[in-house]
């Protein structure tokens, strides 16, 4: 078969070593001249000791960031970036903080991204924000994150059962560029790569949290993951855990984790191909069971039952996920959503 793909270089410095948050004011010089440092309120702390490194480039610290980008949230933050007479921002958290970055970004000012969890938003134009339950995604290139330092020191702290979903949301990037309508060789490379970092990486992590090589390898793929998740459209994983996200306020990670069995056991007979890489990268037999595995193996929860999704809301969520037409390997057909939705929510085995 002949070759056929555009591929699309999205520009963004990477800066990856442990340590390196203490370069954070060079970085930022490269940017602008004063800087709002962004966090969730539980890494205030981080927030304040980058402020620290700052010195006078801060023009101030919003600790308030919160998930799934609440449309509120982001009214009072540009209203702080704007009143700060901020010309940047340096958003130092995982998904949720430079996801308000992002939104914010929309008025002009370039992102600094420290990313401390695996989400990957770091290196994707993806920006979006929640209103009433639904949960709005877009992408715009002005957003995505200039200057991004990945120090895995920084993720040393974070809790092993956060640590593990994350680094699956990360996987579940991979799988989806694994089997896009827009792949390249070069997405699929990495998206390979990234399964594989992480599919190693991540019961070390889990295991021993202040492992430094593990994290470094997680973080890595996570870099991975999100890159190809910027460049190559997603599908029916990425779909529903919007949809279920937004509309019942789900926590972002833990929904992609426990969906993404399920998800590749869907698509397993319509994306042999990236199928078999996704096993080969997990040194499984088969993808669905080796993702299924690796939930095991990092002790996450298996059912959407445990996480918060009201048996009554599976209806709502398979009209919100079949709604609009997009792409998928195998056809969107609103019985088998059910029925994936249904294994999911119970946390059954995935079936083909
Ligand atoms: P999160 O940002 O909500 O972080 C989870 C929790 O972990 C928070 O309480 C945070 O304060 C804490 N935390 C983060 N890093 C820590 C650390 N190193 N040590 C201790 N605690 C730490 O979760 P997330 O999964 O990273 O992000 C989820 C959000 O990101 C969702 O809204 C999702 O839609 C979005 N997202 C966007 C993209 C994109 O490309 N736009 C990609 C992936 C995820």
């Amino acid at each position: 078969m002949s070759l056929k793909f555009t591929h699309e270089a999205l520009p963004s410095r990477v800066v990856f070593r442990a340590g390196a948050l203490e370069g954070l004011a060079a970085e930022t010089a490269r940017l602008g001249k004063r800087a709002l440092i962004i966090s969730t309120r539980g890494q205030r702390l981080l927030a304040e000791r980058c402020a620290g490194l700052l010195g006078e480039a801060t023009a101030g610290v919003y600790a308030n960031a919160r998930p799934h980008t609440p449309a509120d949230g982001v009214r009072e933050a540009t209203d702080v970036a704007l009143r700060a007479q901020a010309d940047c921002c340096v958003a130092v958290g995982g998904g949720s903080t430079i996801g308000l970055a992002k939104a914010i970004a929309r008025h002009g000012l370039p992102i600094l991204a420290v990313p401390t969890t695996y989400s990957g938003s770091e290196v994707t134009p993806i920006w979006g924000y929640t209103e009433d339950g639904i949960k709005h995604v877009a992408s715009d290139a002005q957003v995505q994150p200039r200057i991004v330092i990945y120090d895995p020191l920084l993720t040393l702290g974070l809790p092993p059962e956060v640590s593990g979903p994350s680094g699956v949301n990360a996987i579940a990037h991979c799988v989806e560029a694994l089997y896009s309508e827009s792949a390249s060789p070069l997405v699929a490379l990495m998206a390979e790569e990234g399964i594989r970092a992480l599919g190693r990486s991540l019961p070390m992590v889990v295991k021993e949290p202040r492992d430094l090589a593990a994290r470094s390898e997680a973080l890595y793929g996570a870099w991975c993951g999100g890159t190809v998740l910027g460049a190559a459209g997603m599908a029916l994983h990425h779909k529903l855990a919007h949809v279920l996200g937004g509309a019942f306020n789900l926590p972002h990670a833990e929904t992609h984790t426990i969906l993404l069995p399920h998800v590749a056991a869907y698509n397993a007979v319509a994306a042999p191909q990236a199928m078999e890489r996704v096993a080969r990268a997990l040194g499984a037999g088969n993808a669905a069971q080796g993702l299924y595995n690796l939930n095991l193996a990092i002790g996450a929860k298996r059912a959407l039952r445990e996480i918060g999704m009201p048996e009554a809301g599976i209806d709502r969520a398979v009209g919100l996920a079949t709604q609009a037409p997009f792409y998928n390997p195998a056809p969107v057909i609103a019985e088998r959503v059910r029925r994936l939705i249904l294994d999911a929510w119970h946390g059954r085995l995935p079936s083909s």
